[in-house]
């Protein structure tokens, strides 16, 4: 990267302004049928750099369901609470299978491969549990995304939780499967529907960048100066979504983009350039592999834009 630093709000404006002309936009996800009703059309693009400064937009402001982006603060939360005991439940590699792939979790005996896929982050949300009532859990999680975002106003979408408890047969039989090995400690409805909830949570690509400022600069938030992990944690959360953070898209994403980033079928994904910023995009068609389409190549462009990956230029 040259030392000077980029001038990042052109560079955003322009990735906003070609993203909003393109006419492939991927498929929204309808499994989950609340979602089916989301505007293709929208796309935002949110950098904060290391000074705080803000490159943002596009629809940016417009909170959406951040779905599979919440593991990443969910295993946050759970590694604060049990730390590196949370690996006996759950494995650290990565899947080469789709998100809710039940499989490979017959082959491994119910320890799911790593916490973003489905399995692995049920078996996370189940941690997060013990001890608590599911009101309480659920309570837990979004007092921790207020906290980190330093925004009291993000809520839990209930329709979108709602429509995924009433859907969501397939993240049944996974957690009926690692209950039936004793991966899940609580009552299965206890733990899935805490996990339907953080599934649900709204936020917008605005506060979705500012929450995650931590994982980019060594576990602190320098927005509040407080420390949410050890350096060594944020650095070990950004190996895993480097390496797992977007399925069996995974490998494509490191080789495109080349910064850590998780995905959610909402369409949105958070990624970190480490030491220089924290990345929030959002574009509801998804790809095959349930990623954003264009979320990724708005990332794919701004990471050879800065010279962020962290590959090298
Ligand atoms: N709540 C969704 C599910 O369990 C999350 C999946 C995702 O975002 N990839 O299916």
């Amino acid at each position: 990267m040259s030392s000077q630093t980029p001038d990042l709000k052109s560079i955003v404006g322009e990735i906003v302004g070609d993203m909003k002309k393109r006419g492939d936009k991927g498929k929204v996800a309808t499994y989950i049928p609340e979602l089916a009703n989301v505007d293709p059309d929208m796309f935002a693009l949110v950098v904060i750099d290391a000074k705080g400064d803000v490159a943002a937009g596009g629809d940016f402001e417009t909170p959406f369901s951040i779905q599979s982006i919440s593991k990443v603060f969910t295993l946050t939360l759970a590694l604060g609470m049990v730390g590196d005991r949370l690996w006996r439940r759950v494995g650290r590699e990565p899947s080469g299978n789709p998100f809710n792939s039940i499989v490979q979790l017959e082959r491994e005996r119910g320890v799911p491969r790593n916490p973003f896929i489905n399995a692995g982050a049920i078996a996370v949300t189940d941690v997060i549990v013990s001890g608590h009532q599911p009101r309480e859990a659920i309570g837990e999680i979004l007092r921790f995304m207020r906290f980190l975002a330093d925004d009291h106003t993000i809520a839990i979408d209930r329709a979108v939780a709602d429509s995924e408890k009433r859907t969501g047969f397939r993240n049944v039989a996974l957690a009926n499967y690692m209950k039936s090995f004793g991966v899940i400690e609580n009552p299965v409805d206890f733990t899935l529907g805490v996990y339907f909830h953080h599934c649900a949570i709204s936020m917008s690509c605005l506060q979705l960048a500012r929450a995650g400022r931590y994982l980019a600069h060594s576990g602190r938030n320098p927005a509040t100066g407080l420390s949410v992990v050890s350096p060594e944690r944020a650095r070990r959360i950004n190996a895993l979504m480097l390496t797992c953070g977007h399925y069996d898209g995974s490998g494509e994403f490191a080789y495109r983009v080349g910064l850590p980033g998780k995905s959610g079928v909402g369409g949105g994904i958070f990624a970190i350039a480490p030491g220089k910023a924290s990345i929030a995009v959002w574009a509801p068609g998804l790809d095959s592999a349930g990623n954003s389409h264009l979320g990724r190549i708005a990332l794919e462009t701004l990471a050879r834009r800065t010279g962020w990956s962290i590959f090298g230029v």
